[in-house]
This record gives C-alpha cells, structure tokens and sequence, in this order.
C-alpha cells in the first residue's frame, strides 16, 4: 500500500506529464493573456472541509514562470476564489489596505466576480 508521501509523488508525476499543454491559470493582464503564458508549474491548494479539517482534494492551478517568481516576490498578493477560479494580483506598495508581512496567497471562498454574479442574479428574478 503507498504511503501519502508515494501517494503525492506520484500525483505530482502524472500532473507534471500533463502540464505540456497548460497554459497559466492565473490572471494576467488583457494585453498579455494567460493563453500566452505556458505553464511550468502548479500552485496546490488542499480544499479541506472546513467542518472535519480534512482534505478533500488537491487543487492544482498550472502557473507560468513569471507567476512563479511573482509568487516568491513579497511586493505580490494573490487573491485566489475557490468559488469561480477567478484571480486578481494586488501590488503591495499601491494596495490600499495593510497586509501582513511575507508571501501571501489568499483563498477565498467568494470574490467580488461572484457577489456581481450572485447581485445580477437576484435582481433578475
Ligand atoms: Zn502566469
Ligand atoms: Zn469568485
């Protein structure tokens, strides 16, 4: 029987095989899209239930080179919605609000995409 540890490797090895004809799931600007950006790398996310504090799955989100190395710049945030996979880059120096310190990369259970989505929707009916 593997081991999680076997058990991750070799998820990792089937989604690096697979990663060839990626291109980057995150946000880039609409000058210089995503489609662009090989990817070369995944950003994981365990989405856990919240209730049990269990691992439910792994979220694999294929990157390109210069996520990446934004990824590892501190002047970077990521927001990340779990909810519609939609992601936005805020720029340390010019954000308005004070984050803490260090790399970070937030995982939101809504964005403000989909509250515009949920609004429309129930104006609508
Ligand atoms: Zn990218
Ligand atoms: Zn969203």
């Amino acid at each position: 029987m593997l081991n999680n540890l076997e058990d991750d490797v070799f998820n990792k090895i089937i989604a690096f095989a697979h990663l060839t004809d990626r291109t980057c799931g995150l946000k880039h600007s609409k000058e210089d899209p995503s489609k662009e950006h090989p990817a070369i790398d995944y950003l994981c996310q365990n989405v856990g239930n919240k209730l049990t504090g269990e691992y439910v799955e792994q979220l694999q989100i294929p990157i390109c080179k210069e996520c990446v190395e934004a990824l590892s710049d501190e002047d970077w945030i990521l927001m990340y919605c779990l909810k519609c996979n939609n992601s936005q880059w805020i720029y340390r120096p010019k954000a308005k609000k004070n984050y803490p310190e260090g790399n970070l990369v937030y995982w939101l259970n809504e964005c403000p995409h989909c509250i515009k989505v949920n609004d429309t929707y129930n104006k609508e009916n």
